[in-house]
């Protein structure tokens, strides 16, 4: 999952595209079909955004709804957010994934348990 600099999770909501990078001159990319922006994964850095803490505080349920995560762990989610954010030097992208490392893939794992104990 990519977040866009526009501040919403691109999503398969893309298109393709051509840009000139290093190591060819139409190399295939994607763009975000929202706002248009084409992401360069070859020479351009990840879109870096820094929002301020109400901003990312916004972006972060969104991620937690988009992952699906339940409302105890996006608590605890939102806490490590705002943990990664005070240190003040991480962008929006680096501490929504910082963060969901921790949750996201602990959430899958407890449904996949539930799921087997019902079995
Ligand atoms: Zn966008």
């Amino acid at each position: 999952m990519i977040l866009c600099e526009c501040g919403e999770f691109i999503d398969g909501n893309t298109f393709k595209d051509y840009i000139e990078t290093s190591i060819n001159p139409s190399t295939p990319t994607v763009g975000h079909v929202k706002c248009g922006l084409i992401f360069d994964f070859i020479d351009g850095e990840m879109p870096k955004r820094y929002s301020s803490r109400t901003e990312l505080k916004s972006l972060a349920l969104k991620f937690a709804e988009k992952n699906r995560l339940d409302d105890e762990i996006t608590g605890k989610f939102l806490l490590e957010v705002d943990r990664l954010k005070s240190k003040g030097t991480m962008s929006d992208i680096e501490i929504l994934m910082a963060a969901s490392d921790a949750f996201v893939e602990r959430q899958t794992f407890e449904y996949r348990r539930d799921n087997n104990r019902m079995r």
